[in-house]
């Protein structure tokens, strides 16, 4: 007979020896990661390293992490760095990070059950309805992230309001045509979601912004208007609480007024423009947020929680439940043990049945900083991007901003007005000087195009960053475009 085996390691000491190392080796990679460069490309030998096949054979855990630290760890994509503020990505933190392993320690399973985290995820989630100013009889459920949380949401909004029983028939019998709207600054995850349930993205009507990208509302009234002249159900408005593009926030209260007064679904997308809630100083720029029926937002973004976690808020629990609740015969819940817990498990809230700990690394962050500390970070943030919206409005001879500043997103651009460049020599300049700035590792800004202008886009979810930080930042885009245009 073979000996029975087991993944458990022969020596426990080598491995505690190793996990030691390990946290004092990362704790002194982050302590120093504002001396590091934001970005290391990854040299072609190592990107061919990373095509071996399947590892049959046993390798020790010491020569594992060695390959680790050499191949994996220096080409990070630079999130961690003070000076990376591209796309909408949080900064994490090591407390949180320390979550993450207790967590994978623990191996729990979230569909449902009665454990202690199925309870640290209701707490966490009442914590958020607490903040947003939902109810407590709302229901909720952690996702990977904004992409998921807004087809979670936008699911029950078809379901709510759809004028069949969509479960059993599907939208094969549907009559009348569903409309949803929202503007055309939503975020792509929005139509991937109206695509996936069917709806298809035609009838997703997006609605011009005005000159700030918001939504304009008085192009929505007369939009739903005429489709209901030709016979369609308006259904669903997607309000964009800071948009990806601008950080633009819909006027959510307007929207809201419309939406009861059609019988609409209203949801919100502040995947991370919600977040500005925390904020004493900034959160009226998102008052209204508790009118939506639903909330989608991440906590990996402007929470600093470490990837992943998304979060779903819905104010009817019964719609949402209604939505997506299965309960086979093999997941039967039972009065006592393992299988008994709160009556409604997670799985009757989502899509997915098996669900890992995401909620214990936000409960320690939260507990280890106390809220009162993000509102504080997030004030940072936006008067940081108010900060660089200065610093570009103090030379308007070289520099330019793109959109208004509204949250923590400023869109700038070099433009040397003496030089009275075209529109595309601009853009190919910005998109040089933005090239430079990430393969030098000075900075990670991303960018967009705002009615046609190629931008330099910061957007600042970074509990690292200093003011000097967007001295740097300035300072080299100025450097970087001045040489370029002097053709240096
Ligand atoms: C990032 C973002 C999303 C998607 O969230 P993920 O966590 O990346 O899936 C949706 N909407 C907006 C406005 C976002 O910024």
């Amino acid at each position: 007979m073979q000996p029975e085996e087991t993944l458990d390691p022969d020596d426990w000491t080598e491995l505690r020896t190793l996990g030691h190392k390990m946290i004092d080796e990362m704790i002194d990679y982050i302590k120093s990661v504002r001396e590091q460069k934001t970005w290391y490309p990854i040299p072609e030998e190592v990107k061919e390293s990373y095509n071996t096949s399947v590892p049959y054979d046993p390798s020790p855990v010491n020569d594992v992490y060695e390959e680790f630290k050499e191949k994996i760890l220096p080409y990070r994509m630079g999130n961690i760095h003070p000076r990376f503020w591209g796309w909408v990505i949080g900064t994490g933190s090591v407390f949180g990070s320390y979550g993450e392993f207790l967590n994978s320690i623990m191996n729990s399973n979230l569909g449902g059950g009665d454990h202690s985290p199925v309870y640290i995820e209701l707490q966490v989630l009442n914590w958020m309805k607490e903040l947003f100013g939902f109810p407590k009889t709302s229901s909720g459920l952690l996702v990977s992230g904004g992409s998921m949380a807004n087809f979670i949401c936008l699911t029950v909004a078809r379901n709510a309001k759809v004028d069949i029983d969509i479960r059993k028939h599907g939208l094969q019998q549907s009559a009348k045509k569903y409309i949803f709207y929202t503007s055309t600054e939503t975020h792509s995850s929005n139509y991937k979601a109206i695509e996936l349930l069917g709806i298809g993205k035609e009838n997703l009507h997006t609605i011009d912004v005005d000159q700030n990208f918001k939504i304009n509302i008085d192009l929505l009234k007369d939009q739903i208007k005429k489709d209901k002249e030709a016979g369609y159900l308006p259904v669903c408005i997607i309000a964009n609480i800071g948009t990806v593009n601008s950080g633009a926030i819909d006027d959510i209260t307007a929207l809201s007024t419309i939406a009861n007064a059609e019988n609409m679904w209203l949801h919100a997308d502040g995947a991370f423009g919600a977040v500005a809630c925390l904020s004493e100083k900034y959160k009226h720029l998102v008052k209204g947020i508790e009118l939506a029926d639903s909330l989608a937002f991440d906590f990996h973004k402007w929470f600093y929680i470490p990837y992943e976690a998304g979060c779903v808020l819905i104010k009817d629990a019964d719609i949402h439940y209604n939505t997506f609740s299965y309960t086979p015969i093999y997941l039967a819940h039972h009065k006592r043990g393992v299988g008994a817990g709160p009556e409604r498990w997670f799985s009757d809230y989502g899509i997915e049945l098996s669900r890992g700990f995401k909620a214990l690394k936000i409960w320690m962050s939260f507990k280890e900083h106390g809220i009162a500390k993000y509102g504080r970070l997030v004030t940072q943030n936006i008067d940081q991007a108010k900060y660089l919206e200065s610093l570009i409005k103090n030379d308007p001879g070289n520099l330019e901003l793109v959109a208004p500043v509204e949250l923590n997103l400023v869109c700038f651009r070099f433009n040397p007005q003496n030089k009275h460049l075209s529109l595309e020599k601009l853009n190919e300049l910005n998109q040089e000087i933005l090239f430079q700035l990430q393969e030098n590792g000075i900075a990670t800004p991303s960018y967009t195009t705002l009615s046609g202008k190629y931008a330099i886009r910061v957007a600042n979810t970074n509990h690292r960053s200093r003011r000097e930080d967007f001295d740097i930042l300035v300072e080299n885009v100025l450097n970087i475009g001045t040489k370029l245009v002097a053709g240096k």
